[in-house]
């Protein structure tokens, strides 16, 4: 007899939800990663097969070794779906909740087809199974068949003539036809039965964003040549190439400054694992994730790459997915979620700029995607490169540390061109010498001569750092969300405060709600308001300003539009958020400016500072990549911090030599693990309750269970504790490095019992603190 291991698809707090049921003789194509339904209590559910194992029934012992009571077992009812994941697939969400403490459906749902899943519905009365949304669409197409030479319409048949008409220019889609012509589909019949015309499916691939090719189907490629490498380059692709070979898992980091050909080696990496017939899956942050990212790929493989990201509409992704499952595509480039793509044969994962936050999801399962590519890469025997101009101290100690990480440095830029040189402009020192402008005087000067010059600016306006928001130069009153513990954000339109996490909206007060002081101004800016300022600082030179931030890429393609309306003006300034600190590659930009370079000014995160250093290397990267020579300015309120002198003279080992220090003084990674207990719920009192007994637990099981080392910090309000209506506390636990933080959290949290008034989250190797 075959049973099943399922993972239901239920909502559920609990984080195990994998039943066994028996399958039927007649299910032979019961697979692992099929979508069943399944008799679940007095209803029936969808579930995932994720193991399948025979068992003797004449062996009475059998089903008791494995906990089973025969006469309560049921059967799968249907088999729904082919199979979405493999066996490694299974296990790789099963590492993922234990590893995450996340639901085992959660974790399953990430290897799924974009939209293209059955569900459960229910009506009101009952529970209703529902196909998937969203599938495979097809077009008819219709061209002329063999009969047609010799085929002369009656006169009457007006249809018939149009139809041959219109093929002879060659074939059509049938949709279009009916357009034109309305309803054809019995003329269409006629035809085809006569053999005047031959009508052919053809699976149709929903359009990509604009400029993106469809993957299936598209025609014109700039292929682009392949350069001669340089010798870091050559390294790494030895280096790579060694690894590939050995086909255990190994990671490589290549630890090369911005320009230096990383995405070259990427390229030819990817040639080579190709050639060997493995797939690969390169990630990339979602912000650089675009067209001219995807022409690079499909430039060199055409349309063998899919792409993957969530701009895209779930049609759209849908039919990438199908590409990849069915072999046509053999790369896939896309955002965080791709990694769980069913890329068969996976010989190599790519991830891009590895030290970015967004490969973390923050919700659950709260995976990093770089560790679990190491984890998938270790599994498969295949082989994970990182990439990064600034890496994470994360990745630089598991090189330093461990045998199977590997790390390349390409130090020089591939076209030989100098790194650009950057000055930092020490902003509370203009502002007490009097000058009150958010542009000291030394960029105001650069702009002026950089647009003189005919040349293009980047500016980049850190908003992690400055929140646009009013401050009483009186009394320091901030206004704050009545719900959210969060200063309102200055919108210039309408004079209005906005709260961004709930929405919250009011008027801007006349006068200081505490001090009744009329000294309520603003302090730091919004993009809108530097755009206005820096209109005026531009003023009489004719350049053109193009704002790209949140609001302005909003619009599907909009994004893309900015960026060609930038390359093709000529003196122009580029203002934006840290959405532009990467991925740009614009020759004729010579001058970088950073608007305020100290992030997180008013939350404190262990990773500030790597933040703010990383940030200011990513940015400084965009200066000077071709002819002409680039130079970069960095305003700062904190001029003398170790993260901006070091940023500035490319100097990471004089960063880390302060950072690391601190890090191992006041426990942090990557000198300990730790894991972050949030405890959230509308009733302050109740959470507050939740949130110490929960400690006091937490404490009692690593007294009990963990070795020596962990600490358990005491429940506390969240910095920002009040969001969205929702009071937070949370519970900060910290192990000593090569500890499994999970395993030990782990059984409390399964053991744990839902409740309606506070809800539990924990988030293993956090990322925002
Ligand atoms: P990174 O990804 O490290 O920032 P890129 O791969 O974008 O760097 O390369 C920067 C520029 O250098 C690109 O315009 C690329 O075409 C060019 N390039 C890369 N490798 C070489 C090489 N070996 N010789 C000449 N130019 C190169
Ligand atoms: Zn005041
Ligand atoms: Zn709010």
């Amino acid at each position: 007899m075959r049973l099943a291991s399922v993972i239901l698809d239920i909502p559920t707090q609990s984080l195990d939800s994998a039943y066994t049921y028996v399958v039927p003789d007649e299910f032979v194509d019961a697979e692992v990663g099929c979508a069943v339904l399944v008799p679940f209590g007095n209803r029936q559910a969808i579930g995932y097969i994720v193991e399948l194992s025979q068992i003797d029934e004449g062996d009475p012992f059998a089903f008791s070794a494995l906990g089973l009571d025969p006469s309560k077992l049921r059967s799968i009812g249907r088999v729904l779906s082919h199979s979405y994941f493999d066996e490694l697939g299974a296990r790789c969400a099963q590492y993922l909740s234990e590893e995450y403490i996340a639901p085992l459906c959660s974790c399953i749902r990430l290897f799924t087809p974009p939209g293209g899943v059955p569900r459960m519905v229910h009506t009101g009365t009952y529970w209703r199974l529902e196909e998937p949304s969203i599938g495979p669409v097809d077009d008819r197409w219709v061209r002329l068949g063999p009969a047609a030479s010799g085929f002369a319409p009656k006169k009457t048949a007006v249809k018939q003539k149009a139809i041959v008409d219109a093929l002879a220019a060659g074939e059509l889609r049938v949709a279009e036809l009916t357009m034109e012509l309305g309803s054809i589909s019995s003329v269409l019949k006629t035809l085809s039965d006569k053999g005047v015309i031959e009508i052919e499916s053809r699976r149709r691939m929903r359009g990509l964003c604009e400029g993106e090719a469809g993957a299936a189907g598209s025609t014109s490629f700039v292929a682009s040549a392949k350069p001669e490498l340089t010798s870091g380059q050559a390294e790494a692709l030895k280096v790579i190439g060694d690894a590939q070979r050995r086909a255990s898992g190994e990671v490589v980091l290549v630890d090369g400054v911005t320009g230096s050909g990383k995405t070259e080696v990427y390229l030819q990496a990817i040639e080579d694992a190709l050639a060997r017939d493995e797939g690969a899956i390169v990630l990339v942050p979602e912000i650089s994730l675009t067209p001219q990212t995807v022409a690079r790929f499909r430039g060199r493989f055409g349309d063998t790459v899919a792409v993957m990201h969530s701009r895209m509409s779930q049609g759209e992704r849908y039919d990438q997915w199908d590409l990849i499952r069915s072999g046509a595509a053999r790369v896939v480039v896309g955002a965080r979620s791709a990694l769980f793509t069913p890329m068969p044969r996976l010989g190599l994962v790519i991830i891009d700029e590895e030290h970015e936050g967004s490969y973390k999801q923050d919700s659950s399962p709260r995976y990093n995607a770089r560790d679990v590519a190491a984890w998938m890469v270790r599994e498969r025997g295949a082989t994970l490169v990182l990439g990064s101009a600034t890496p994470s101290i994360e990745t630089l100690f598991n090189c330093d540390k461990r045998d199977d990480w590997h790390r390349v440095v390409l130090a020089e830029r591939a076209n030989g061109k100098p790194m650009p040189e950057v000055t930092v402009i020490d902003m509370a020192r203009e502002f007490g010498s009097g000058h009150r402008s958010m542009f000291s005087r030394k960029l105001t000067k650069a702009l002026l001569e950089t647009i003189e010059a005919g040349q293009k600016a980047v500016l980049m306006l850190n908003q992690r750092g400055f929140a646009s928001f009013l401050l009483c130069r009186e009394c320091g009153f901030v206004p704050e969300c009545p719900s959210c513990s969060t200063s309102l954000t200055y919108h210039e339109k309408g004079s209005t405060l906005v709260c961004h996490h709930c929405g919250h909206r009011e008027a801007v007060p006349p006068v200081c709600p505490e001090c009744g002081s009329p000294y309520l101004k603003k302090f730091g800016a919004g993009t809108q308001r530097v755009e206005a300022e820096l209109a005026g600082v531009l003023e009489g030179t004719g350049a053109h300003i193009v704002r790209m931030d949140a609001d302005t890429t909003s619009a599907k393609g909009a994004h893309q539009r900015l960026l060609e309306e930038f390359a093709s003006s000529g003196a122009a300034v580029l203002l934006g958020t840290q959405m532009i600190a990467k991925g740009l590659d614009f020759d004729d930009v010579t001058l970088v400016g950073v608007i305020n370079a100290d992030t997180m000014l008013k939350l404190p995160d262990f990773r500030s500072a790597e933040r703010t250093f990383a940030l200011i290397e990513q940015v400084a990267g965009r200066a000077g990549r071709a002819e002409l020579p680039g130079r970069v300015m960095v305003q700062t309120y904190w001029a003398d911090s170790c993260a901006i002198r070091a940023a500035a003279t490319y100097d990471r080992s004089l960063f880390l030599r302060d950072e690391l220090p601190k890090r191992r003084l006041l426990k942090y990674p990557p000198y300990v693990r730790m894991a972050n207990v949030l405890v959230w719920g509308k009733d302050e009192r109740a959470v507050e309750e939740a949130a110490r007994e929960l400690s006091r637990e937490i404490e009692r099981t690593v007294r009990e269970q963990a070795g020596d080392g962990w600490s358990v910090l005491p429940a506390n309000p969240c910095t920002l504790t009040r969001l969205r209506g929702t009071y937070r506390w949370h519970i900060v636990v910290k192990a000593p490095a090569g500890d499994d933080v999970s395993a030990v959290l782990l059984p409390l949290f399964r053991k744990r019992k839902a409740s309606k008034t506070v809800n539990v989250a924990i988030d293993v190797d956090p990322h925002d603190m």
